[in-house]
Formats: structure tokens, sequence, C-alpha cells
């Protein structure tokens, strides 16, 4: 309810006015200013309207003035209630003052009508202030969502010149690729890594599903299933096809870009590097492995091969020292070359074992010098002859004129004598055995050929294995070294070996060495002249 302050002089006008508000209003009535000395208790109480008279404003325009200057910017009312000769008295601070008059003698319609008017107007200005407020307030609200859009505008701002930095960067490969394939951004880390241009990616050229190969794509259909449901997909390792065909090793990470759900930005590191690395370690181990392996295939053919020897020494040994005596000379003479035959074999294994460990160790040494290689071979044959069977023969040919060559007569007799001496052990006793020299274009070529038991076909990619030996060699001995020998001799010449064999047909090997001879001569019009040793 409205509050309305009575400032009048005369008491009887007081009463009248108060009982005439009183029936709508909530009314306060003061006593006589004049008397109260502006000591009025009223003064503090709060109001909507204030009737006063000429006295009472006399006295309270600076207390009028107050109230109004507090009540900023709401209205708050003051009716002067005048006898009409009074106004012209007023002075301009008094006008300020008060918003109405009223004058006497008062009617109670015209009192209504202005207090009501009066009144009115101050709740419309309070409704003013409140939307006003409110509007303050919407305003302040826009101001601060304005304020809070432009930091987060900025603070993405910063975040893509970071992410731009990023990418530009070129530490890593990134691309922004679609869910089912495309690329649609890439930087040129990623681009230099796969061998395509920004040209290729402009021209959709570039596509991560077509780049990889078909072993890798289960892969990636997992992630893109895993990324589809949790926004991102744990990092994997493949291969990406190049332009050129070529392949590189990468380790990938992704993400789904935040405003879209088939968008996602992926980081390419190349590992290639780190995946040559594994595979030399894997290789390292391998051979590790083959070495462990030799290494007792080793132990097993050593013990094997001298316990043979050494119980047919041992048995002799015992013959003679037990029936030494009562033995004939022919007799005994038999048993000691039984007995020197084990130690010249064992004397051989000895010496195979010892060339055998230089090559598996890379010290069989290389020293190249000039070689009469044709007197050589001559030499070489004799010697052979001498530890063979008695019927055996071999059939030495030369073509062209090879004279000096320079190569390791050392190896070359490892390389001769393990291929004859095969030849022989392979074949019947009294089937021939040919070798055949020739040089020619600056290589000098070797050809060692048999008719003997020949060489299983899955036999033939093995024989340069240590200690491999093909399985039709029956009770044939050996040890499986010889081959392997014959390859290092042959590699440290810069040469080739090759093996062309049927079974029981017979088998030819050929090494073929860059050796220039110094009166070399095309040996494939010159006839062989045969050279027959036996
Ligand atoms: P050793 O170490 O005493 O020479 P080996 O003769 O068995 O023993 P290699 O000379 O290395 O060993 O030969 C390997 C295998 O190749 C032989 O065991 C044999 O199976 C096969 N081989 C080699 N030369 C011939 C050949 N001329 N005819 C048939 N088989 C052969
Ligand atoms: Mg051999």
């Amino acid at each position: 309810m409205n509050r309305i302050l009575i400032f009048l002089e005369n008491g009887e006008n007081r009463r009248l006015l108060a009982e005439a508000l009183s029936v709508h209003y909530q009314v306060l009535v003061a006593d006589s200013v004049v008397q109260a000395k502006q000591a009025l208790p009223l003064l503090d109480e709060p109001f909507d309207l204030c009737i006063l008279d000429g006295v009472a404003l006399n006295h309270l325009w600076e207390w009028a003035q107050a109230k109004k200057q507090v009540e900023q910017p709401i209205f708050l009312p003051f009716l002067l209630v005048t006898p009409q000769a009074n106004v012209n008295l007023l002075t301009r601070q008094l006008w300020q003052s008060i918003d109405d008059l009223i004058t006497k003698p008062i009617e109670k319609l015209e009192l209504q009508a202005r207090v009501e008017m009066l009144l009115r107007s101050r709740q419309l200005s309070l409704r003013l202030k409140s939307a006003n407020e409110q509007l303050q307030k919407e305003i302040a609200e826009r101001d601060r969502a304005e304020a809070e859009r432009e930091v987060a505008i900025a603070a993405l701002r910063e975040n893509e010149i970071r992410f731009r930095r990023l990418v530009e960067s070129n530490v890593i490969g990134i691309t922004v690729a679609g869910t089912s394939g495309e690329i649609i951004d890439a930087n040129d880390a990623f681009l230099d890594m796969v061998g395509y241009t920004q040209e290729d990616l402009q021209a959709g050229r570039i596509r991560w599903d077509e780049m990889t190969p078909p072993e890798y794509q289960h892969l990636d259909r997992e992630r893109v299933q895993e990324i589809l449901s949790s926004g991102f997909f744990t990092a994997l390792e493949k291969e990406y096809i190049c332009k050129d065909g070529s392949r590189v090793s990468v380790q990938l990470g992704g993400a789904l870009l935040e405003e879209s759900q088939q968008t996602m930005i992926c980081f390419v590191l190349d590992i290639s590097d780190r995946k040559r690395a594994e595979a030399e370690t894997q290789k390292s181990l391998a051979r590790e492995r083959e070495i462990n392996e030799l290494k007792s295939r080793f132990v097993s053919m050593v013990s094997h091969e001298f316990r043979n020897p050494l119980n047919l020494i041992s048995g002799f040994v015992q013959l003679l020292e037990r029936q030494g005596n009562q033995l004939s000379l022919d007799r005994k003479a038999e048993f000691f070359k039984r007995i020197y035959d084990a130690i010249s074999k064992m004397r051989k294994l000895l010496e195979d074992v010892l060339i055998f460990g230089k090559t598996e160790s890379a010290n069989l040494a290389f020293n190249p010098a000039p070689l009469e290689i044709v007197p050589f071979c001559q030499k070489l044959i004799e010697d052979i002859k001498l530890s063979s069977p008695a019927n055996s023969t071999l059939i030495f040919t030369q073509a062209g004129e090879c004279q000096i060559v320079e190569c390791d007569s050392t190896l070359l007799s490892y390389i001769l004598t393990n291929l004859l001496s095969n030849a022989i052990k392979y074949s019947a006793a009294d089937s021939p055995v040919h070798l055949h020299l020739c040089c020619q274009d600056g290589a000098v070529t070797l050809q060692v050929k048999d008719e003997g038991i020949g060489i299983p076909q899955e036999a033939q990619e093995h024989l340069f294995e240590a200690f491999y030996r093909a399985n039709n060699v029956d009770s044939i001995p050996g040890t499986g070294i010889g081959l392997s020998i014959v390859k290092q001799a042959v590699n440290l010449h810069g040469g080739t070996i090759d093996v062309v064999s049927e079974v029981n047909v017979g088998t030819t090997f050929t090494v073929t060495m860059p050796i220039h001879s110094r009166a070399e001569e095309m040996c494939v019009n010159s006839p062989p002249s045969p050279n027959e040793i036996m």
C-alpha cells in the first residue's frame, strides 16, 4: 500500500486530509513543523508521496531535495497545498522541490486525482528503474558473454597458430584424413615420407587406404572402428606404398577432429631406420644361431671322424705289440700301411679343420702372386694320383695359352684338390675324371668333370654349406667341409663356382675366376690339347 506523509501547519486541515486519504492509502501525519523546529521524527520514514504546505516547504525544502536526490532515478513526488495567493511567493528552489500543487479550498476529487497521478508516476518510475536494472543486467551479461567469446576466439586462434606451427615444423608427418580413406591435408614431412607432392594432394591422388598394402588393411579397419567409437585410435605400425612403389615403415596415431565425426588428424612417424636395425639384429641372431649349430655339428663330426682312425691305429698297435713276433714281415708291413693310412687321414682331416676354421673366422689369407698355372696343375694332379687308388684315371686338358696368372697358389690348391678328390671319391674306381683349364676374356676357368654317382637335385643348393653331405653318399667317407673351403677360396679370388650334376650320370664343377693370364687366347675355337697324365 502506498504511504503518504503529510506536513501541514493547520491541525484541522491535517486531520481532514488524513481522513480523506486513509481510505485508500497508509497515511503518516507529522506535527507542526514550526513547533517541532525540524526535529520531526517522521523525516526518516519511507514514503511514496509527501503532501506539505508552504510553511513546511519553507522549512523542509533542503530535506525534500535530498530525499529526491537519494531516490533518483525513482520519482519521489511532493505535492504542495497552497492558498492560490501564495503561489507567487514560491522561490525557484522551492519550485524545484515540488512536483505538483493543489490550491485551497481542496476539492476531494481533485485531491484524489492528483494524488493518484503522482503515485502512479512514482510506480511507473519504479517499474522503469527495475526494467532499467534488468536491461543493465542483460547488457552486462551480454558484455560478459561477448568478452568470453572473444577470449575463446583468441584461445582458438592461438591454438590454430600453435597447430599450424606444429604442422609446418615438419618434425613429424601430419595428415587430416577422412575415415573412409581420403587425405584432405598433409604436411611436407608426410608427403616426403611417401614421395608425393602438394600437387598430388590437391589433385586428390593420395588416399591412405590405397597406400596401405593388403596385409595391413585389417589393422586399418580395426582402427577406424576404434576411432568412431572412442574418438581416437591406439598407435599402430604398418607400411605405406610410396609413389615409386617402394615401401616405408611408419608408426601411426590419431584422433577425430572435434567438429566432425568423419575427419581425423593423424600423426605419422617414419620408423624405417628402426625397422632396419631390428632386421639387422634378427639377422645377427640368426647368424649366431647358425654359428652355434655349426659348432655343435663340427664337434660331433670331429669326434666321429677322429675316433675311427684312432680306433684303427690303437687296434693295429695292440696287435703288433702282442703278436708282433709271430707275424710275417708281409703281414707286419700291411699293418703298418694301415696305420700310416689312418695317420694321413687324420692329418688331412686336421688340415681341413684348420683351413675351415680360418674360413669361418675370415682369417683365410689371400696372397695373389704370379703363377705358372699349367705346370702347377700338372704337379697337383701327380700328387693326387699318388694318394688315389691305382686304377684312377685323371685327364688334364687346356685351352688357350695359359701361362702366368695372378692368383693365390695355396687357395688354388685347396680348390683343385677338393674338387678332384671328390670327383675320384664319388666315382667308380676306373671311371675317368677330367680337369679342363681355360684362359679367356680376362678369366681363368677350371672345370672338373666326372662320371660318378652324381648329386640329387635337392642337395645341389646346400653343397657349399659346411658339413652338408648328400644322401646318396652311402658309406663313402667324408666330413662335408671340402666344398665350403673351395667356395671361400673362390670368393677370395672374386670368382664363382657352379655345378651341373645328374644322379648316376656324373658331375661337373666349373670355377671361373677373373684372373688375367699374360698369354691369354680364345678357348672356344682352339681345340683342347689332351695332356693325359695316366
Ligand atoms: P670332405 O670334407 O672330406 O671333402 P665331403 O666330400 O663329403 O667330405 P664336400 O667335399 O664338401 O664334403 O662335399 C659335400 C658333398 O657334396 C659330398 O658329401 C657329396 O654328397 C657331394 N659331392 C661333392 N662332390 C661330388 C661329386 N663329384 N660327385 C657326387 N657328389 C659330390
Ligand atoms: Mg670332399
